[in-house]
């Protein structure tokens, strides 16, 4: 039983990276397909309580679970003041996030 949902979390994490990558790959050209790889594979993670790897995690909007792509469906500017952040709007719902990207002590402690 216990591997059998061992098994089940390792499909999903395939199947997770596996329309990640593709979203990133097509969403020039099929941006509405990209975008539904991306809430599918975010219903994945919820359903299998598989985490969206690292490197897509941040991408998601906070707000309305939208995958952003620059460009695309979300703006991406860098910002210097009082700290060097990144700054994400998502354009679906308008929210804006703001991202450190110096890894220092102080930045961490910045309210978002
Ligand atoms: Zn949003």
């Amino acid at each position: 039983m216990r591997r059998d949902r061992k098994r089940e979390r390792d499909l999903a994490r395939q199947r997770i990276i596996k329309l990640l990558r593709m979203a990133d790959s097509i969403y020039k050209t099929e941006p509405d397909l990209a975008i539904r790889y991306g809430e599918l594979a975010r219903r994945i993670s919820l359903r299998s309580r598989v985490k969206i790897p690292r490197e897509w995690r941040s991408r998601y909007c906070k707000r309305c679970g939208t995958l952003l792509f620059p460009g695309l469906n979300a703006t991406i500017r860098t910002r210097e003041k009082r700290f060097p952040h990144i700054v994400i709007k998502c354009n679906i719902c308008g929210s804006i996030r703001r991202i450190p990207y110096l890894r220092e002590k102080s930045s961490r402690r910045v309210r978002l």
